[in-house]
């Protein structure tokens, strides 16, 4: 569970291993049929084997069984696979040498702060002008990270990449931030409190307003990229796995906002200055 992230096995002098296992194997669709999540075609044999178990905490194992509403199917797969991509970024841990530690706490800083699990979901928002509090400061944390590092010179590409990365974020949450306001601390979105009553200048007020949506936009899609180029260059230099199984990062229109109503990914291949 990401907010847990709990160790789940102890070394043990004792044991034949080596190691006792302390987390619970918990089933994602349940045991029996009676049992939580159990209304399911999955077959009962098919029901003990790794793609369906989960390892969790026992706290957590309680609340998952005690309300499978909140915690369907699905979302047990998502949390499942969600940490499998969060393990193979942080494999990279066990770097040898100095410099490929300080690379790797970068890729690690970016997976986490920037939550690139999620980016579908971050441009799905961010497209309809809502930005996560969470990325935000994250976005933050990282540039200013990145500008303050002192880099060890051997991996240019991997350099140059976040370097570029981080300036992308700052462009962005810098002019974002122009016209967006948080109203409850989780969210941001786009301050547009000046609508709710006639003045002389609401005609200057929407034309800035939509410029600043157009222009949000762009500086999506320019982030976008450079996520693209800092994920390759951590594949090609330090780490294969590096959201190998993700894959290419796009831009999703779940709502087809900026196309018609018709759901949209979009592939930007080349920055777009002003
Ligand atoms: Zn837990």
């Amino acid at each position: 569970m990401p907010d847990c992230r709990q160790i789940l096995v102890a070394e043990s002098e004792t044991h034949i291993s080596g190691n006792v296992l302390f987390g619970e194997n918990c089933h994602i669709v349940g045991e029996s049929e009676d049992g939580p999540r159990g209304k399911s075609p999955l077959a009962i044999p098919e029901r003990n084997r790794y793609p369906n178990l989960i390892l969790l905490c026992r706290n957590h194992h309680g609340i998952i069984d005690k309300d499978p509403k909140s915690w369907p199917i699905e979302r047990l797969h998502q949390v499942k696979s969600d940490h499998e991509v969060w393990v193979e970024t942080q494999l990279t841990l066990g770097a040898k040498s100095i410099s490929d530690q300080i690379y790797s706490s970068i890729a690690n800083l970016a997976a986490d702060r920037l939550l690139l699990s999620q980016w579908d979901a971050i441009t799905d928002h961010a497209i309809r002008g809502l930005v996560f509090s969470k990325f935000i400061e994250g976005a933050v944390d990282f540039y200013v990270t990145v500008h303050r590092a002192n880099w060890p010179g051997d991996k240019p590409q991997i350099e140059l990449s976040a370097t570029n990365l981080a300036n992308r974020l700052q462009a962005y949450v810098e002019h974002y931030q122009i016209l967006a306001f948080t109203p409850d601390g989780n969210c941001w979105q786009e301050d547009r409190r000046w609508k709710a009553k006639w003045r002389a200048d609401c005609d200057a007020l929407q034309d800035r307003s939509e410029k600043w949506s157009s222009t949000c936009i762009r500086l999506l899609f320019n982030l976008c990229i450079a996520i693209n180029e800092f994920a390759a260059a951590i594949r090609f230099n330090l780490n294969p796995n590096y959201f190998a199984l993700q894959g290419w990062f796009l831009v999703y229109d779940s709502m087809g906002v900026t196309n018609n109503l018709q759901e949209t990914w979009y592939g930007p291949e080349n920055y777009q200055e002003i």
